[in-house]
């Protein structure tokens, strides 16, 4: 599933190849994923220039003169920008096509993804949307207040999008592992102190991330490449019964919030 890191790879990807590009025909190769797909983007999009790409949690936006459009990749989709010549694949579902000759196409296979249009940038979706963890709002003193008196777990907490967007479950577990923390433990309960090792590390484990997925998307319009998801080095993400890297304890998995968690006993107090 396409993470932050995942997402904002992408944003980087796109932006040198459709910034500044004209619609020439946008295409709905089917009405709906998650929810409709807008019917009147062919018309709202023809001629119109890309300005920008930006990210706000796992939404990316693409802005025009006239609006937003607003994509986000679901469980499963992928964007590539090709030559026009290109066949579509199966499990394309929208492009924009610009008169350069290259064209920009959403792959989804499992269709939770979206395509969605704001005429003034805002959106019912990004409202209510936590901080940024790589930007400075993100800190210590953050998360210690708006953690006080607050009896849900740690995982949880910091998986929460109204807290701080892009800290999916793989990236809950290694963090929390990195900053010695267990899961279990209340939000409320932890200190400005472990608070601040906890940011630190969330901030690292999304940066090497990125940085990670820029190597892979190096070729972004390679038509038959990766779809540019990568797997990093996990600590303990999918290694029960596994020794911890760090203290050589054993690793167990634990199921919070209908989720797997992987910890180590030892080490995260
Ligand atoms: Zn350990």
């Amino acid at each position: 599933m396409p993470e932050l890191p995942e997402v904002e790879t992408t944003k980087r990807g796109l932006a040198p190849l459709i910034v500044n590009q004209v619609v020439e025909c946008a295409t709905l190769y089917r009405g709906n994923l998650r929810w409709d797909i807008p019917k009147h983007l062919p018309t709202t999009l023809a001629n119109q220039r890309i300005n920008d790409i930006n990210r706000r949690g796992k939404y990316l936006l693409i802005k025009f003169d006239i609006g937003t459009l607003i994509i986000h990749l679901g469980m499963s989709g992928s964007i590539k920008v090709l030559s026009k010549a290109r066949p579509c694949q199966k499990h394309d579902h929208f492009e924009l096509s610009f008169h350069n000759n290259t064209v920009m196409r959403l792959n989804d296979p499992r269709r939770f993804g979206a395509v969605l249009f704001s005429a003034d940038g805002t959106h019912a979706l990004l409202e209510g949307l936590g901080v940024e963890p790589l930007e400075g709002l993100f800190d210590e003193a953050y998360l210690y207040n708006r953690s006080r008196n607050k009896q849900q777990n740690i995982k949880a907490f910091i998986m929460d999008s109204k807290v701080v967007v892009g800290v999916g479950n793989i990236y809950a577990c290694e963090s929390l592992h990195q900053a010695g923390i267990d899961p279990r433990r209340k939000a409320g309960s932890i200190s400005k102190k472990r608070y601040q090792l906890l940011t630190q590390c969330i901030k690292t484990i999304l940066a090497q991330a990125i940085k990670a997925g820029g190597t892979t998307l190096q070729d972004f319009s390679q038509v038959d490449g990766s779809p540019g998801y990568f797997t990093q080095t996990l600590n303990v993400y999918g290694r029960e019964g596994e020794r911890c890297s760090t203290c050589n304890g054993k690793i167990i998995r634990l199921v919070q919030n209908q989720r797997s968690t992987f910890y180590c006993k030892k080490c995260q107090t």
